[in-house]
């Protein structure tokens, strides 16, 4: 970076602290796009004088409301629910809800930040938004969860539509949550449109759209390993989480022919040497998704596999790493494990999982990694196909929608190499998610006038 960079995205970083005090999941996400961006700023200085970055930073909306509910015992509780309406220069604001008791604004914004980008990065016309509360699902009853979900939704419906803010999922919020969310909607507004995405199949919801995350970083990690001339075939992976996005990340790794070895929770994670296969992969699912039970389980299930409960998966030799389990789960000391493992790939599938000074190593390393606003676009990207779909009133096969997904996925893995190559031939993907997200939105701004 020249003197220039340096200057301004030092300045501009002072000033995003001074205004968002403690924020600082926050400030991480944006010192990672000023730096990639600010070189081209320097090269489009009409961007500076238009103060593209100052408006871009600043949310167009912060919603926060009370979320009032009664647990089956009778006992009141109160959380916080979130919409943060980042940018909607491209399209409708989109973007998840997450219910997890760490949620507070400084993660609702860096979320809602990096969605803008990643959608500008689908090509699909789609803002930045995103949402949740610090309502944790774990331990509740299926009445509890539906009762807080109705009280959220009487509140949101009010600031969302199919045209102006579109919510899906994210940590915490599944097909039951958004199944709970979409009801109350539709009885609050009187009204049957696509407000929502990850809609149940049969009222709405797009074939692909649970398994997309995981499918579409898992395309885009055999990009990555293409501009090394290697494949998924016969390769060990480690993934974290045991969730929407690691399930199928899990699925999609395993039928390219590579052995996942770990999945995990956040009490700790599963080593099974053996690797997983469809049968292991379906228990998986039934715990998780219908037992909502914890991963150690799989433990006393397939003796074979060891449970190390506090830990996460990373000293584990591997050629191939996704976590897709939450952010900042990768620090410097489990990037240095995984450099001296072997890994030759880390491809995200959870948002910012990886932290700067882990992101350093990667880099320093010559490692392939890409930042989870590449590798996992292919979530929202589906989502955007739903709407497409409820907007024409129709349904893809899974085949259409699947082409639409690897399409698009190859299309950001292009757009990386194009904006992130750099002279030594190494591809910076974190430069050219950036810089590709961000000339879009940023044109769009300087087009649409001071707003
Ligand atoms: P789920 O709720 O389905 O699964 C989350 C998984 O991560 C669970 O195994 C959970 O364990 C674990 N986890 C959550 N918080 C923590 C934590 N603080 N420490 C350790 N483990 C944790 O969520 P998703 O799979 O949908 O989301 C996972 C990641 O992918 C998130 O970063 C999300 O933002 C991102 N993402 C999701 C998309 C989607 O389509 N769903 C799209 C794009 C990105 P536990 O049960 O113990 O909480």
């Amino acid at each position: 970076m020249d003197k220039f960079a340096q200057n301004y995205v030092e300045h501009f970083m002072a000033d995003v602290v001074a205004k968002n005090p403690g924020e600082k999941e926050f400030h991480q996400a944006v010192r990672e796009v000023v730096t990639s961006v600010a070189p081209y700023l320097e090269a489009y200085p009409h961007l500076l004088d238009l103060k593209i970055m100052e408006r871009i930073v600043e949310p167009e909306r912060v919603i926060m409301f009370r979320v009032p509910w009664c647990d089956d015992r009778g006992e009141i509780h109160v959380n916080r629910g979130y919409r943060v309406q980042m940018n909607s220069a491209l399209g409708p604001y989109k973007g998840g809800i997450r219910f997890h008791a760490s949620v507070n604004l400084s993660i609702m914004k860096f979320l809602a930040f990096e969605q803008t980008f990643k959608n500008s990065l689908t090509t699909l016309p789609m803002g930045g938004g995103k949402g949740g509360s610090d309502f944790s699902p774990r331990g509740k009853s299926d009445a509890e969860v539906m009762r807080f979900c109705q009280s959220f939704m009487t509140e949101l419906q009010r600031h969302i539509g199919q045209d102006t803010d579109v919510p899906a999922g994210d940590i915490g919020v599944g097909g039951r949550e958004i199944g709970f969310l979409f009801g109350q909607y539709k009885r609050l507004r009187d009204e049957w449109t696509g407000t929502l995405t990850g809609k149940g199949l049969a009222w709405g919801g797009s074939l692909l759209r649970p398994e997309a995350t995981g499918y579409g970083a898992c395309y885009f990690a055999q990009e990555m390993l293409a501009t090394k001339g290697e494949t998924f075939e016969g390769k060990t992976v480690v993934i974290s989480g045991a969730g929407n996005v690691a399930q199928y990340a899990a699925k999609k790794a395993m039928s390219l022919g590579a052995k996942v070895v770990t999945l995990s929770d956040s009490d700790g994670y599963i080593y099974d040497p053996d690797g997983l296969d469809e049968q292991k992969w379906a228990f998986v699912m039934e715990l998780k998704n219908v037992r909502r039970g914890r991963i150690k389980e799989y433990e006393a299930k397939y003796p074979g596999a060891k449970y190390f409960p506090g830990e996460r998966p990373w000293k584990v030799k591997c050629d191939i790493a996704m976590p897709c389990a939450t952010q900042n789960e990768i620090d410097k000391a489990d990037a240095e494990a995984l450099v001296a493992g072997g890994c030759m790939c880390v491809t995200e599938g959870a948002n910012m999982p990886t932290t700067p000074e882990a992101i350093a190593v990667f880099q320093a390393a010559k490692l392939l990694y890409s930042p989870g606003k590449a590798s996992n676009a292919g979530g929202v990207a589906t989502s955007g196909l739903e709407m497409t779909q409820n907007s024409i009133r129709q349904k893809w096969t899974a085949e259409e929608v699947d082409s639409h997904l690897h399409r698009i996925m190859s299309d950001i893995h292009a757009a990386c190499v194009k904006y992130g190559t750099e002279e030594d031939g190494y591809i910076n993907y974190v430069k050219g998610a950036n810089v590709a997200g961000f000339i879009k939105v940023a044109n769009a701004m300087a087009d649409q006038g001071l707003v």
